[in-house]
């Protein structure tokens, strides 16, 4: 019989379903179905891919409140950010609709002047793709549709096969995305929801495939990096971060916007701010504002349309948090706001801001994953550079100045994917998506996000 897991409510800690994981020989079978399938799919015209795709985008739309009911249920998830989440996602969709045609064209890069070499024939210079194959697709649940769509829509419109993992904290909504595809013509052995728990993830990660695509933790990523290193396929990780916000002594009001940034979806988000940064000049009024702003948010059941923050979609990041905010106290910070777990059912943990932070605590240069922010004073633009880099990720960086200039010259000193000026927590469907360092390797998004489902080839054509 198969093995079961637990879908728990997070608010209320009460079991929803148990779910019957895939097991080796499922997972065997369901990879070998999806590569004598994928030939076809690829051979498919381009036009028939995008049917497809479009209906499963019109499904997403149509189906948006029964989506985000099942997405609230099982991560906690306030009801108003699943909604935005499964609403938003058709934009990214069209993007790759309407890019994937000029990704996929041939592209001739020379062609020689008529008779350059006498007795020769002309010779031409192209490059053609072909899709990778059979990938795998590792998930994470806490945009379970953004960090999905990402993957299986380019993969799917450039003809490969998918077996998708959907997180198991996710999996009801992964089971839900698999059914919408496969009801918009997505042949059910092209993509292929696999259930299950990390161990299924590692059972896929040993069958012949051509790629995987993961998107989760740094300490998993490496796992699922040394696993395929002997297959010497495409691996593309796009793991967890530690993202800064630097306030400058020439910014506006910005302690709002920074404070939605470091705890919409609970601080539950890759980009999440995690650490900020303020010019000594500003920093009182700054750590005042931010204050009143997290002590307005409103915190409670996920499923009423008011609540800003629900509980923690994970009961173990409940222990990591307050480990962090042991140390960080034992080490001098202090706490303004928040600071310990709530007294009722669910996985709630009070908002909390810390201040007289330094760099030797955990929470300033480990990710936490939860709703607590450390503020620290700077006094120059060199000391905020310095404690940015100060840490193993790289996935975003914000500054905020009235100063364009300025804002890029500090920007350009921070390794990371993507830079902010003026904002925060960010993605756009047309700039690649992409980690430094223990951030990841490889870009979802952007032409560079369709191209990544694609293995080049290069044509030296003479003429006869
Ligand atoms: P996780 O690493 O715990 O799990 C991710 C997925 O990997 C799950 O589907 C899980 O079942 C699977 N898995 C676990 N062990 C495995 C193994 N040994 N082999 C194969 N698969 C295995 O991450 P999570 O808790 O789901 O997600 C949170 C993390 O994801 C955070 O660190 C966050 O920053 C990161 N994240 C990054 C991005 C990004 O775009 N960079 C986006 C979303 C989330």
């Amino acid at each position: 019989m198969a093995e079961l897991f637990s879908v728990i409510n997070p608010a209320t800690e009460k079991l929803i379903k148990e779910i019957p994981a895939d097991d080796d020989t499922a997972i065997t079978n369901k990879v070998k179905q999806a590569r004598s399938a994928q030939p076809a799919w690829a051979a498919r015209p381009l036009s028939d891919k995008i049917e497809a795709i479009k209906k499963f985008k019109d499904l997403l739309i149509e189906q948006a409140d029964s989506l985000a009911t099942t997405l609230t249920a099982e991560t906690g998830k306030p009801i108003t950010q699943s909604k935005n989440e499964i609403l938003a996602t058709p934009q990214r969709i069209d993007f790759f609709i309407e890019n994937v045609a000029q990704v996929l064209a041939p592209q001739r890069v020379y062609q020689e002047p008529w008779q350059a070499l006498p007795g020769t024939g002309q010779l031409e210079e192209i490059i053609t793709h072909e899709p990778l194959g059979v990938v795998a697709n590792i998930s994470a649940w806490n945009y379970p549709y953004f960090v999905g769509t990402n993957v299986f829509i380019p993969a799917l419109l450039t003809g490969n096969a998918v077996v998708y993992k959907p997180s198991e904290i996710a999996a009801m909504t992964g089971s839900a995305i698999a059914t919408l595809l496969h009801e918009a013509g997505i042949p059910k052995d092209i993509f292929v929801p696999i259930i299950g728990t990390g161990l299924a993830g590692a059972t896929l990660l040993e069958q012949p495939i051509d790629g995987v695509f993961f998107t989760g933790s740094y300490p998993t990523g490496q796992k699922i990096a040394m696993a395929v290193a002997p297959k010497l396929i495409k691996v593309q990780l796009e793991l967890g971060g530690k993202d800064p916000a630097y306030v400058c002594d020439d910014a506006a009001s910005v302690a709002a916007g920074l404070a939605d940034g470091a705890f919409y979806n609970n601080g539950q988000s890759c980009c999440a701010v995690e650490r900020i940064y303020v010019h000594t000049d500003i920093y009182d009024a700054f750590v005042d504002q931010f204050v009143q702003t997290v002590q307005g948010f409103k915190l409670g059941d996920p499923t009423d349309g008011e609540t800003y923050l629900g509980p923690l979609s994970r009961k173990p990041q409940l222990s990591v948090i307050e480990q962090q905010l042991k140390d960080a106290v034992d080490k001098g910070a202090q706490v303004l706001v928040g600071g310990q777990p709530l007294d009722r059912p669910g996985w709630y943990f009070a908002p909390t801001v810390l201040t007289n932070v330094t760099h030797d605590m955990t929470v300033m240069r480990e990710e936490t994953f939860g709703p607590v922010i450390g503020i620290q004073r700077v006094g120059s633009d060199d000391e905020a550079v310095a404690l940015m880099n100060d840490t193993d990720y790289g996935l975003t960086a914000a500054v905020y100045s009235s100063d364009r200039e300025r804002a890029v010259k500090i920007l350009s000193q921070v390794s990371s994917g993507s830079a902010y000026w003026n904002c925060c927590d960010r993605v756009s469907p047309r700039l690649p998506w992409t980690g430094r360092n223990h951030s990841g390797i490889g870009s979802t998004l952007s032409t560079l996000g369709i191209s990544a489902f694609l293995k080049p080839r290069g044509w030296h054509l003479r003429g006869a």
